[in-house]
């Protein structure tokens, strides 16, 4: 299957009722692992590239191995998405490349650290929708301020210093017809996310559910969602590493979102640290090798079991098959007669 449109698989995810993992890549083992537990749970997928993952891998490596996964596994569709464009030109230089989906991330300045006002936050990602929209590419955006930073872009904080208010997301939805839009529930990038197990008093769902009855063709992406388990902590602990004792989002939490209009889970962390501790052992473990592939075929393997456990979570798996891809033309299409513009329903408040 080619390369598919963010917002096709969204909508199919959004027909059917589940969530789709969008997982951050930076080179091919993970790749690698994306695709088979992709293959392994028969699930559509999205795979996601920051700017910091462009510039560790080089823009053409990077594609040129997602072009490879969309080749040698025709029955998945594979959307390729940029994670946190900071920027109309960094969205732009994704979709010249080929991506089929971009996130203009304009709740915050270009810099990627100071928060940006509404009007300039709405200029920007209408821009960037305009120039994708007419090229069938998806654009998430982002209203609110998500806390913590993830490849040095990020406002920091806690996330909840700037918690999405639900009017702000309707009228930012209508001003510039985004098809996703990332909210602030009070998740936050990296590992450090929560000091003790969060509940519904943490994390504010009442926000997420009141944003998606008034929005309920704008799919809803969660930010900053890696659980961060235990066990993968303990892993890398065991074996020489020092991470300080910290909580993700739980599972539960997320599909309590998936359930109220959430479609796209931004996974990266619980990724990072499987990898690390499956590294770890067999360096702590056999001291001896010094063959890459002995320490990097069990860190792939570690990260396919939690990407395949993620898309049975977020019960994405098993929908591989449920439909072919429509072309990025037919797409720029739909956009252009009004077909595929999402209408935010004005609800009560
Ligand atoms: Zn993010």
């Amino acid at each position: 299957m080619p390369l598919v449109s963010m917002r096709q698989l969204l909508d199919e995810a959004a027909k059917g009722g589940y969530g789709v993992g969008a997982f951050n890549v930076n080179d091919m083992e993970q790749i690698q692992a994306i695709m088979g537990a992709a293959k392994e749970t028969n699930s559509p997928v999205i795979i996601q590239a920051s700017r910091g993952a462009r510039a560790f891998a080089q823009d053409k490596y990077l594609f040129h191995l997602i072009l490879a996964a969309a080749e040698l596994n025709p029955e998945i569709p594979i959307a390729m998405h940029q994670d946190h464009g900071n920027s109309f030109e960094t969205c732009k230089s994704a979709i010249e490349l080929g991506y089929t989906s971009v996130m203009m991330d304009g709740s915050l300045k270009e810099d990627g650290k100071t928060p940006a006002s509404f009007e300039e936050n709405v200029a920007v990602t209408k821009r960037v929708v305009e120039f994708a929209h007419e090229r069938g590419v998806t654009v998430e955006g982002e209203i609110g301020v998500l806390g913590g930073v993830e490849d040095g872009h990020g406002a920091g904080g806690t996330g909840l210093e700037h918690v999405t208010d639900p009017d702000q997301a309707v009228e930012f939805a209508e001003l510039t017809g985004v098809d996703a839009l990332a909210i602030a529930i009070g998740t936050s990038h990296g590992a450090y996310k929560f000091t003790k197990k969060p509940d519904g008093s943490v994390l504010k769902m009442d926000v997420l559910i009141a944003i998606h009855k008034r929005l309920p063709n704008t799919h809803l992406v969660m930010h900053g969602s890696s659980s961060v388990p235990k066990d993968l902590q303990d892993v890398i602990n065991k074996y020489g590493g020092k991470l300080k004792e910290t909580w993700g989002v739980p599972v539960e939490e997320i599909q309590l979102g998936i359930r109220n209009g959430v479609r796209k889970i931004n996974v990266d962390t619980d990724n990072r640290l499987a990898m690390t501790g499956a590294i770890r052992k067999v360096l702590w473990e056999q001291p001896e090798k010094f063959d890459p592939r002995d320490y990097m075929k069990p860190a792939r393997e570690a990260m396919q079991k939690v990407v395949a456990q993620r898309m049975t979570q977020f019960g994405q798996a098993g929908h591989a098959g449920d439909y072919k891809a429509v072309s990025i033309v037919e797409i720029a299409k739909g956009y252009k007669d009004g077909s595929l513009k999402t209408k935010p329903l004005v609800a009560a408040k």
